[in-house]
C-alpha cells in the first residue's frame, strides 16, 4: 500500500533507541503476524536519536518496504515522546504502540484488535509474567505502578505498559494533548471511552540492554505523579499542621516541666536535631515545588515536542 493511497487500518507504531540487534527479527515478526490478517497496514519506525546504525537500517527497510514509514528523530528525546511522534504520524484506524525488542510478543497484536472489533477503544496488554527482569526492576516497577495508582486521580491499570491498542478516536485527543512531560498511559485513561485488557506473559529482551536506566524510570514515574495527581504538594500542607499541632503541644510539657523543676529538656542537641528536621522538611517541599514549577516553566516555553530529521511527507 503505498503512502499516498487510501488511509491503512491498522498503524503498528514502534520507538527505536539503539536496537540494530533487533530490528530484522522485530519487523519480520510483525509483518508475519499482520500479513496473517489480510488488512491493509503500515510499521511506523520512529528513531529516537539511536547511534549504533539503527537510524540507517531503518531507512533501508523503508526503502525496501513501502509499508514502513520512517520517523527519524534528530537527537533522543525519550521513549514518551518517540511514540508521540508514531501516533502523531499514524493513520491507521486503530493504532498499536509495541516496543522494539519484542518483549512485547507481536502475537498478541491480534488478540488486541479482537477487543477492538468488539467495540472497545482502548484495548492495553496486561502482564501475567515477566521473563528474565531482574528483581531490581520487578521491584521497582511493581512500587511504581501501585504507588501511581494510589496517588494519581487517573485509575491506571496495573502492570500496564504502553504496549496497546488505540482506536483513531483516542489517538486524536491524544494528539491534542501537548504537554511536554508525558506518561502516555494515563493520558490514555484520561481520555476515557470502553477500555479493556488482555493478558499476556512479557518476553526476555530478543537482543541488547534496557534503554531504561533507573534515572529514567525515576524520571517517567515523576512525570507520572506530577501529570496526574497535587498529592505531593499536598504532603506539604499535611506536614505542616502536623509540626504547628506538635510544637503547640509541646508548649504546656514544657512548661510544666520547668515549674516541677525537672530539667529535662535541657540541651542543644535537642534543638539541633528539631531545626535539621525541620529544615530538611522545608527543603524537601521545596524540591517538590520545584518538580511542579519547573515543568510548569517548561510548557510555557512552549518548544515543539521533537524535532525530526527526517519523517513521511505527509501530516506536518
Ligand atoms: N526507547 C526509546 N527511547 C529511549 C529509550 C527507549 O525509543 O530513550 C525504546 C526502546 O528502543 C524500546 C522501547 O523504547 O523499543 C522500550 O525500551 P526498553 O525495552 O529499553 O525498556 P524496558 O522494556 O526495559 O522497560
Ligand atoms: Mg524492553
Amino acid at each position: 500500500m503505498s503512502s499516498s493511497g487510501k488511509n491503512p487500518e491498522f498503524s503498528v507504531v514502534a520507538p527505536i533507541f539503539n536496537e540494530i540487534g533487533c530490528l530484522e527479527a522485530f519487523y519480520q515478526q510483525v509483518r508475519q503476524v499482520m500479513e496473517s490478517l489480510k488488512t491493509p497496514w503500515e510499521l511506523i519506525l520512529v528513531d529516537d536519536g539511536s547511534t549504533d546504525g539503527s537510524s540507517e537500517m531503518i531507512q533501508n527497510l523503508a526503502k525496501k518496504d513501502p509499508l514502513i514509514q520512517a520517523v527519524i528523530f534528530a537527537r533522543n528525546f525519550g521513549h514518551q515522546i518517540a511514540v508521540t511522534a508514531g501516533l502523531d504520524y499514524s493513520r491507521g484506524k486503530a493504532v498499536i504502540v509495541i516496543d522494539a525488542d519484542l518483549q512485547d510478543p507481536p502475537e498478541v497484536i491480534v488478540d488486541l484488535i479482537e477487543k477492538w472489533e468488539e467495540g472497545c477503544e482502548v484495548v492495553y496488554a496486561v502482564r501475567r509474567k515477566r521473563e528474565g527482569e531482574s528483581w531490581f526492576k520487578l521491584l521497582t516497577a511493581s512500587i511504581f505502578y501501585r504507588t501511581i495508582y494510589r496517588i494519581t486521580d487517573v485509575k491506571i491499570p496495573l502492570d500496564t505498559g504502553d504496549f496497546r491498542l488505540l482506536d483513531r478516536k483516542v489517538v486524536d485527543v491524544m494528539g491534542k494533548m501537548r504537554e511536554r512531560h508525558r506518561f502516555l498511559r494515563g493520558m490514555a485513561s484520561w481520555v476515557g471511552f470502553r477500555q479493556t485488557g488482555v493478558e499476556y506473559d512479557r518476553k526476555e529482551r530478543f537482543a541488547g540492554k534496557t534503554k531504561y536506566p533507573f534515572s529514567k524510570m525515576l524520571k517517567l514515574a515523576l512525570n507520572a505523579i506530577t501529570s496526574f495527581s497535587y498529592f505531593p504538594l499536598q504532603v506539604a500542607t499535611y506536614l505542616g499542621f502536623i509540626s504547628a499541632a506538635v510544637s503547640i503541644l509541646a508548649i504546656p510539657v514544657v512548661i510544666s516541666l520547668r515549674l516541677s523543676h525537672q530539667a529535662a529538656l535541657l540541651g542543644q542537641a535537642t534543638t539541633l536535631i528539631t531545626v535539621l528536621f525541620l529544615g530538611g522538611v522545608q527543603l524537601i517541599t521545596l524540591g517538590i515545588l520545584g518538580e511542579y514549577i519547573g515543568r510548569i516553566y517548561d510548557e510555557a516555553k512552549g518548544r515543539p515536542l521533537y524535532v525530526v530529521s527526517q519523517a513521511p511527507v505527509r501530516k506536518q
